[in-house]
């Protein structure tokens, strides 16, 4: 058995949504990860085992390939490609589900349209700070991914039966990947309650992680053999560490969207590091990747320097202007808000 973590109201608010709903649509963040599409498409594969015929995943923009194994990946609308489609199908919509996102802003241009929308909104997600504009809002920061809330949420309607294997693969990649392979945010045992239903429901966890981890292309590899010897600078007065890559330096290695997926963690395996951040120049902006073990708040990092936010390991955010600037803001930061001695830091301790 598994404690009830989400509370009997909100449950049986979203049951009846689910109930007397015919058309849904399920959003999620932009650059959607292995979380991200998994909570969605687990969702989905629910949905449809419950009878409904319209069930539409919508997200802003591509996400990895290294995620387009994962059951229904066909059946994702991506907004950037197929924006009026995408906003007749929120329209139409009696319910919207919006997974792994705080903030509407999470979601960019497809705020405007499910904001605008009349259908019932229902929020699953474990960011902090969730903002009220869904009529219900299931937010539990301390649950370590929104693929585990979905199937929280689902065995509490008492449902389990209509979690398929195709369900189960969507929520134990969004698990696996929200923890780092069960390596942070993992210690909760109920995590491994849940990993041992899904199991018996027929996934193959060792092929989901080298499907996941396993499926990259030489020029990745390069890459971060570069990052690793040219590229990263190390603070070890500060315990952190920084990585920055241009887009030129991109280029060089036939760079595919997820090909940086998991170097802001590489740092971190140098003992003393505990702060590790990773700056990607992209084509309008600047994307900064924060990660920290222990105590090490990054998403306040985040938020007071890149106007972003996140969990305290793990948070991003955005520069705009040049990648030079972006490191020296980095810079000021890490002087400002140094780990061991200033306000900042004993304030989130
Ligand atoms: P990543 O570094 O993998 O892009 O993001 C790590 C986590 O930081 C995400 O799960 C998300 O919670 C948060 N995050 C990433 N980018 C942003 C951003 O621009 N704004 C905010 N508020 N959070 C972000
Ligand atoms: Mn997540």
């Amino acid at each position: 058995m598994i404690t009830k973590i989400i509370h009997e109201d909100k449950i049986q608010k979203a049951h009846k949504y689910i109930e007397k709903g015919e058309s849904f649509v399920i959003v999620t963040h932009v650059s959607p990860d292995g979380d991200a599409i998994g909570s969605a498409l687990g969702l989905f594969h629910f949905l449809n085992a419950y009878g409904k015929e319209n069930v539409s995943v919508i997200v802003p923009n591509d996400y990895p390939n290294f995620l387009k194994w994962i059951p229904g990946t066909k059946d994702v609308t991506i907004y950037e490609k197929y924006p009026e489609f995408s906003e007749q199908l929120i329209s139409d919509a009696d319910v919207i589900f919006c997974l792994d996102f705080n903030d509407p802003k999470r979601i960019e241009k497809l705020a405007d349209p499910v904001l605008k929308s009349e259908a019932r909104k229902v929020l699953i997600d474990h960011h902090l700070h969730p903002v009220e504009f869904c009529n219900v809002t299931m937010s539990y920061p301390n649950i370590s991914s929104t693929s585990e809330m979905v199937f929280r949420f689902i065995c509490r309607m008492g449902l389990f039966d209509l979690i398929d294997k195709n369900a189960a693969e969507c929520i134990y990649t969004g698990m696996m990947t929200d923890t780092g392979a069960f390596t942070y945010n993992s210690n909760h045992p109920e995590i491994y309650t849940i990993i041992g239903e899904l199991i018996k429901l027929g996934i193959d966890k060792d092929l989901i992680y080298r499907r996941i981890n396993q499926v990259y292309s030489e020029g990745r590899l390069r890459l971060m053999g570069y990052v690793l010897y040219e590229k990263m600078k190390v603070h070890h007065d500060k315990q952190a560490a920084m990585i920055a890559l241009s887009m030129d330096e991109l280029n060089r290695f036939d760079y595919q969207t997820g090909d940086t997926e998991g170097f802001v963690n590489l740092p971190l395996s140098i003992e003393g590091v505990s702060f590790s951040v990773f700056i990607r120049e992209d084509s309008d902006y600047i994307k900064i990747s924060l990660r920290s073990v222990g105590d090490f708040p990054c998403n306040e990092f985040a938020a007071k320097y890149f106007n972003g936010g996140g969990h305290k390991n793990a948070s991003g955010g955005e520069f705009y202007g040049t990648l030079e600037d972006a490191i020296k803001r980095f810079e000021q930061g890490l002087t400002e808000f140094n780990p061991n001695n200033t306000e900042d830091f004993i304030k989130h301790k």
